[in-house]
């Protein structure tokens, strides 16, 4: 362990952030690295204790406190080995991940307030700073080494993976270091998922995925872009060719706004509005008649999650004239609740930096209608204040409103992988979500396994990488097995 008495002597200390006036101009990411003395500082605040529970929080299982240890003495090159053996793509969740690790940090027992600002506070100061960590980790062989580390044998067996997003391509990284031939199979023109086309630059910069995806492809692993398997090619051809097929798809169905006038123009889903930014940031085209954009515009958007928060921070970096965010939910408490214990996952009201750039937030307001304007776009909407009682949300009476909005953004979760086509094809099981069902990452369908998304349901990066890697164990483990029944048989 490090330092005895650390997290009493050492104040933690949050992560700092551009200033909102400068990051608002661009797409650059918001998030600023900490000094490497600093961090070795805050890795000194880890109590190593005995009974660790954030790498129990942490869906991948990293070795925390281990590499805390070894950062508090300036051992990064041993950190990333530590750190990379149970993570593939740690540039990427030391980004992007909300760190359920900390949450589960025995020093966030006692918990601050999560909304102090981004200061030094005194005293424990809650958890250990370990996404912190763990990107200056990543970034110090990001800027160092990242070689490809293709396998020394190669087994002969093919392997087919639908979907390039996180589970897609740690998935394929597994199974290539493993000796199999992997083929990446992507209906989107550029490989990534949701890391490319969801998530905004300025929480993600692409040039951070371009170089994992550089080194997936001097490990051996092919990506073809623009098949959309169930359409360009079938599932059961790709069955044919290869000798296991992993389905990670992820859960592109979005919740879809049942109310009068949703299908007016100007109302859309976030994914839509996303993805087009993330393009023009990549220098690429939107043609101008399907451009969504959102300046000079009252825009409103429904649901208060990730997504929402993403749709925030790009609509002001496009000048909207207003942005309000609308959750059907009532607004979280500021503190757990004594329901929701440590070392639970707190359900708390999130701030995220799209938050602190613009815009209102408003909890419990259900939308009823959309109306058109004097163009025939969306106009307004007619909202209602809503109110749990005894399990629903009931409205309240006379709180209807008329709110203007010319972009109406809807982030309202999303219900799970496209039904039809690919799933049917192939004849895969759905779990009662709709997800596809599976045991132990194997589906219904023989030698076809599913991860991430498509068979969790929305989630996490750090879940969907997670998911990748048992799945890719457990296809490996189904490919020996049958080189073995083959080898008995030719006996
Ligand atoms: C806007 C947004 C912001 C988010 N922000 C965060 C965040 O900050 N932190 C976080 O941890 N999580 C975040 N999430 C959730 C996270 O991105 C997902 O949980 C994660 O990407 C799921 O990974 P996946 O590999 O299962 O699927 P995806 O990332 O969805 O990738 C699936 C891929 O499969 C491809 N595909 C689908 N069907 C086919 C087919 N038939 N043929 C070929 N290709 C196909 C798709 O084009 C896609 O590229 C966010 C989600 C959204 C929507
Ligand atoms: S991946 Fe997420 S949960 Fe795991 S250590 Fe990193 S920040 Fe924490």
């Amino acid at each position: 362990m490090g330092k005895a008495r650390g997290f009493l002597e050492i104040r933690k200390h949050k992560n700092d952030y551009r200033p909102v006036a400068e990051r608002v101009r661009d797409f650059g990411e918001v998030e600023l690295p900490m000094a490497l003395a600093e961090l070795r500082d805050q890795a000194a605040r880890c109590m190593d204790c005995g009974v660790p529970f954030c790498h129990q929080g942490c869906p991948l299982g990293n070795l925390i406190p281990e590499w805390n240890d070894l950062v508090m003495q300036g051992r990064l090159a041993e950190a990333a080995r530590s750190l990379h053996s149970t993570n593939n793509f740690p540039e990427i969740t030391s980004r992007v991940c909300p760190a359920p690790c900390e949450a589960s940090c025995v020093l966030n027992l006692e918990a601050p307030d999560p909304h102090a600002p981004a200061q030094s506070v005194p005293g424990y100061g809650g958890p250990v700073s370990i996404k912190n960590v763990e990107r200056a980790i990543a970034d110090h062989v990001f800027a160092s080494d990242l070689a490809p580390r293709p396998a020394e044998h190669r087994s002969g067996r093919r392997v087919a993976i639908v979907g390039s997003g996180p589970a897609g391509l740690a998935a394929a990284q597994q199974l290539a270091r493993r000796g199999h031939e992997v083929t990446v199979f992507e209906k989107a023109d550029r490989p990534g998922g949701l890391l490319r086309y969801g998530i905004p630059d300025f929480k993600l910069d692409k040039g951070v995925l371009e170089r994992r995806i550089e080194q997936l492809r001097g490990e051996g692993v092919r990506i073809e872009t623009s098949v959309n398997v169930g359409v360009d090619v079938s599932p059961n051809e790709l069955r044919a060719r290869f000798d296991a097929l992993v389905l990670a798809g992820g859960a592109e169905r979005p919740r879809p706004l049942a109310v009068p006038g949703a299908d007016l123009p100007g109302v859309h889903y976030a994914m839509e509005f996303l993805t087009q930014q993330n393009r023009r940031v990549a220098g690429g085209e939107v043609p101008e008649a399907d451009a969504i954009l959102a300046t000079g515009k009252r825009v409103v958007v429904l649901g208060g999650g990730d997504t929402g928060s993403d749709c925030i921070g790009t609509a002001v970096r496009q000048g909207a004239a207003s942005v309000l965010s609308l959750e059907l939910l009532p607004r979280p408490p500021d503190r757990r609740a004594p329901n929701n214990p440590w070392p639970e996952w707190p359900l708390v009201l999130r701030t995220s930096s799209s938050h602190d750039e613009g815009g209102e937030r408003e909890f419990g307001v259900m939308t009823q209608r959309v109306l058109a304007g004097d163009d025939g776009r969306v106009g307004a909407i007619v909202t209602v204040r809503v109110t749990p009682k005894q399990g629903r949300l009931e409205e309240i009476a006379g709180s209807e409103r008329q709110l203007p909005c010319e972009l109406l953004l809807l982030a309202m979760g999303f219900l799970g992988p496209v039904q039809g086509g690919l799933l049917q094809q192939l004849g895969c099981v759905l779990d009662a979500r709709g997800n596809v069902a599976t045991k132990a990452g194997q589906t219904s369908v023989a030698g076809v396994f599913a991860a991430g998304d498509m068979a969790r349901g929305q989630s996490l990066v750090v879940s969907a990488i997670a998911e990748g890697r048992r799945v890719a164990d457990a296809a490996h483990a189904w490919l020996e097995q049958r080189r073995a029944s083959e080898t008995t048989a030719a006996e």
